[in-house]
């Protein structure tokens, strides 16, 4: 059997631990990480070769590989080139429809305040590609930037001697400026501090596995960075009415990503839970990836939880914060309005996150480990700052006065009163 049910009631506090706190294993990875991103900075071009032969154990000749992607694009299948315009045609209605206005308005006479948006001007956009290829990240990491305005945008994705011609298709479709080949934290060093051929970025975003990710920890600080986009999470709640292939289906489907995914099923009806674990038995041997999805499925973060009621399910999945979050029950609008803490969720039984993860439109780049109770996935807004305006007349200032002063008094930030006074023609008792 490769995944156990286990009543929520029984899980003791080490197993809400790796639940709750799950890692992904990027911890035990961040000290190895950290002397990569040391030597990327310190000697650049020739510590990105150096780690690239060492990993992916590719001898890489131009870094750069922009014209590659362009070419790679007009040599690619009709098929192909049709579903990568299709779906990077969704991603880009729905982040459009996510551009803020600039906005300025009166709220009191003579007291007009605004915003507006500006793109960032140089992004970095991590495109995975270890043990699978990620053209669909491509699209998902680069679309929102060119959306939102951004002016150079930059993509890395990993090497390979025979490298994926899809990926490099996207990359270029998805309207990437600049595209290098060098993957894991080596990339992710060489975009936060660049090298003779990398321009270092502003931001940097994207998912990728826990190197990539304890990378972005590390840098983060001398670099924006999105979120920590990890190895994949899903959690499915089911009531009786779910289908448990449809369940199972779900679960095997993150678990592919990666030995370290996380994969929880959580369900108030016993038969169900007992089904699923039958259907998730039944359907991985048949599936091309069933070591990495085996793997996954015995990681102590993932699992099929038998709830004793919707709402314990409930409470479980709002803990877990999970990156994913599919929702097949029949009153799955109203358990929905319970869930503050998910990336991206999915309602009913036709809506596998494999749409989402291609091309419903909406982004695939999500928080995991926890992450979504802080912040959402990848957004037009990921690429912009804020600025905000404000205008007063002197009616405005008057009215203000007395409260601006009193505070600035009482901070003992005496010429902070003093600029108001002034405007006000007011004088201090030192000047009279
Ligand atoms: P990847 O590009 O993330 O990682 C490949 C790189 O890892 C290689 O280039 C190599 O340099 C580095 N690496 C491999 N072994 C190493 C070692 N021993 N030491 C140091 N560096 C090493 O590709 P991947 O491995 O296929 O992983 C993709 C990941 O992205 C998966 O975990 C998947 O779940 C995740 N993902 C997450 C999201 C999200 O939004 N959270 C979305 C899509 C994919």
């Amino acid at each position: 059997m490769t995944i156990d049910v286990q009543p929520i009631a029984d899980l003791g506090p080490d197993d809400r631990v790796a639940f709750f706190e799950r890692d992904a294993g990027i911890e035990g990875v961040r000290d190895d990480v950290s002397e990569i991103v040391d030597r990327v900075q310190t000697e650049g071009d020739v510590a990105v070769r150096e780690f690239t032969s060492e990993f992916d154990d590719v001898e890489v000749g131009n870094l750069e590989i922009t014209d590659e992607c362009a070419r790679a694009y007009e040599d690619i299948d009709d098929e192909i080139r049709t579903a990568i315009e299709t779906a990077a045609a969704n991603v880009r209605e729905f982040h459009e429809a996510q551009l803020p206005e600039d906005w300025q308005r009166e709220f009191d006479t003579g007291r007009e305040l605004g915003r507006r948006f500006r793109p960032l001007e140089r992004i970095g956009v991590y495109v995975p590609g270890g043990s699978a290829a990620y053209p669909s990240s491509a699209i998902m990491g680069v679309v929102p930037a060119v959306v939102a305005g951004v002016g150079h945008v930059a993509v890395v994705t990993p090497p390979a001697d025979d490298p994926n011609p899809v990926t490099l298709a996207a990359i270029h479709a998805a309207g990437a400026d600049a595209v290098y080949s060098v993957g894991g934290a080596q990339a992710i060093a060489g975009l936060a501090y660049g090298t003779e051929t990398i321009s270092r970025v502003q931001k940097i975003v994207g998912p990728g596995n826990k190197w990539v990710t304890a990378a972005k920890a590390e840098v983060r600080g001398d670099v924006e960075i999105d979120f920590l986009a990890g190895p994949s999470e899903v959690v499915v709640v089911a009531d009786e009415t779910a289908d448990p292939e449809l369940v199972a289906a779900e679960l095997l489907a993150q678990a592919e990503h990666d030995p370290n995914a996380s994969v929880v099923a959580v369900t108030d009806d016993e038969a169900t839970a007992d089904a699923i674990v039958a259907a998730v038995d039944e359907r991985v041997p048949a599936r091309e990836r069933a070591d990495v999805i085996r793997a996954a499925l015995t990681n102590e973060t993932s699992g099929v939880l038998h709830a004793r009621s919707m709402s314990e399910a409930i409470l479980f999945t709002e803990e877990y914060a999970p990156e994913h979050l599919s929702i097949i029950a029949e009153d799955d609008e109203s358990l929905l309005e319970r869930i503050d803490s998910a990336g991206s969720v999915f309602l009913g039984p036709n809506t596998p996150v494999a749409a989402g993860d291609y091309a419903s439109g909406t982004n695939h780049v999500l928080p995991t480990n926890g992450g979504a109770r802080v912040t959402g996935g990848l957004s037009v807004e990921t690429f912009l700052r804020s600025t905000t305006v404000q205008r007063l007349s002197g009616e405005g200032l008057a009215e203000l006065g007395e409260t601006i002063t009193t505070l600035a008094d009482a901070e003992g930030l005496e010429a902070h009163a003093e600029s108001v006074r002034t405007r006000l023609g007011e004088r201090t008792d030192s000047e009279r």
